[in-house]
């Protein structure tokens, strides 16, 4: 799970906040500072992308996308989308471009309405603040999200490794070189992150540092 922004972004509605009718906000509103593109948190498989309906354009979520988490119940609702880069059945890995924030659908300025029901019902929320590890008050505050840290794990990676959560990382950091992934690192992947850090002008030691981490991440 990482953050739809890859660059800057603040918390313009709570999760759960009480609206003016009696109703609850069921998502959670973000605004992008940094740049309005939007990426998906997890794998995935595309079930909806388009207009929640075509010709009441200020309906809804305006132009929205649902994502099937993996293959769980959870379906995470991206709203008000300016532009949509995904097509339903698409799957998707985390970091692949969903679309562009916007303000379509039932919306007074350009935000993401993020959200996660339950069997795809409205009955059935998720705290999306908790899943995300984003705190849930609205303002100013900035937050950033360490992308390289989080696709590819805190510290080195390096050979040899395997084990949990290690294998995760090392999936993650087999996908961002093209390689295949079997989630250890092993004189393959060695080879092939040395080939990478030539390639970028990095020290090749085939470790993972910060550096490597970086210049992987602007590849998702
Ligand atoms: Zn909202």
């Amino acid at each position: 799970m990482i953050s739809p922004y890859k660059n800057t972004f603040r918390v313009s509605q709570a999760y759960r906040h009480l609206r003016s009718d009696g109703t609850y906000h069921q998502g959670y509103d973000l605004v992008g500072i940094g740049d309005k593109y939007i990426y998906s948190p997890v794998y995935g498989t595309v079930i909806r992308a388009g207009w929640e309906c075509a010709m009441l354009p200020r309906k809804g979520f305006g132009q929205r996308v649902v994502l099937r988490v993996g293959c769980t119940d959870y379906y995470m609702y991206f709203g008000h989308l300016s532009q949509i880069n995904v097509v339903a059945g698409q799957k998707l890995k985390p970091g692949y471009l969903i679309g562009v924030e916007g303000s379509t659908g039932h919306s007074t300025g350009s935000h993401l309405h993020w959200e996660i029901r339950i069997n795809d019902i409205k009955t059935g929320y998720v705290s999306v603040y908790q899943y995300a590890g984003i705190p849930n008050m609205p303002g100013s505050t900035a937050y950033t999200s360490n992308w390289a840290a989080e696709i590819f794990g805190p510290g080195n990676l390096k050979k040899p490794t395997s084990g949990y959560p290690q294998r995760l990382y090392n999936a993650a950091l087999q996908g961002a070189l093209g390689i295949n992934k079997d989630g250890i690192f092993g004189a393959r992947t060695e080879k092939a992150v040395k080939e990478f850090q030539a390639a970028h002008n990095l020290t090749a030691d085939g470790i993972v540092g910060t550096q490597t981490k970086a210049a992987l991440s602007k590849l998702l």
